[in-house]
């Protein structure tokens, strides 16, 4: 089976419909989405209907609970605050029951699925860098973990036996028959909402696993249609500027 795991969708029609584009075009026959698929952008019902109608399994992610108040928000940057305070507003009681009922964990194959990390998934912390990425294998037992939340893709690699913890540079993770034995890696799919690594073309990933393989694929999309949505609907300005900049 061939899945794009997509996360922090972010209510960005305009990317997610790329992302979808894309993926179909490279063969994905099913869609996983690892959450925050509401908060910052102008179309939640829209990407709700889509996770809800098209995706095997979606997870819960910080700003979902957000939007329905499940979460503190003090910790939020007032933009973000903002956005979620405006799609509480929006959300349709059936809606707003979706978010709520969504599971915060999950499996898929050989890989453990979790919006912001192993470890605590609902305190919302982040893997940015190998330390914090290091810790979080002890976490969870599964070969493979896809997550996101940070909007930063990247692949991080540990190898069981020496007890070491590096990056793969390429995007693409080959897990088998050629990979080294007790190797297991956090993939983090990116965002196709919101990206944060300084490119603003929407993020996800390709997991295959009949052949074993996950790569990382960027979509450019339509960022001005959706900035110019975000203004029209009275969000802060910051929240449009930030797509064209991809941070
Ligand atoms: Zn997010």
């Amino acid at each position: 089976m061939r899945y794009a795991v997509i996360s922090d969708l972010h209510s960005n029609l305009e990317a997610l419909q790329a992302a979808v584009g894309d993926a179909r075009e490279a063969g994905a026959e099913a869609f996983v989405c690892l959450g925050d698929v509401v908060g910052y952008g102008a179309d939640p019902a829209a990407l709700i209907a889509w996770v809800r109608r098209h995706c095997e399994v979606v997870i819960a992610g910080n700003h979902d609970w957000a939007a329905i108040g499940e979460t503190d928000t003090s910790y939020f940057n007032p933009a973000a605050a903002a956005a979620a305070a405006w799609t509480r507003a929006q959300l349709a009681p059936d809606e707003a029951a979706y978010l709520a009922g969504l599971p915060v964990t999950a499996r898929l194959g050989d890989a453990f699925l979790v919006h912001a990390t192993p470890y605590q998934p609902t305190a919302w912390h982040y893997i940015l860098d190998l330390r914090s990425a290091a810790f979080n294998f002890s976490h969870f037992v599964e070969p493979l973990c896809f997550l996101g939340h940070s909007h930063v893709p990247g692949i991080f690699l540990f190898d069981e036996d020496r007890r070491r913890v590096r990056a793969e540079p390429g995007g693409v993770l080959e897990l088998k028959p050629s990979a080294p034995p007790n190797r297991r890696a956090i993939v983090n799919v990116g965002s196709v909402g919101q990206p944060r690594d300084g490119d603003p073309a929407a993020s996800y990933a390709l997991y295959d696993t009949v052949e074993g393989r996950v790569e990382l694929r960027r979509v450019a999309y339509d960022v001005a249609a959706a900035a110019e949505k975000i203004l029209a609907a009275g969000l802060p300005a910051f929240l449009a500027e930030r797509l064209a900049a991809g941070y």
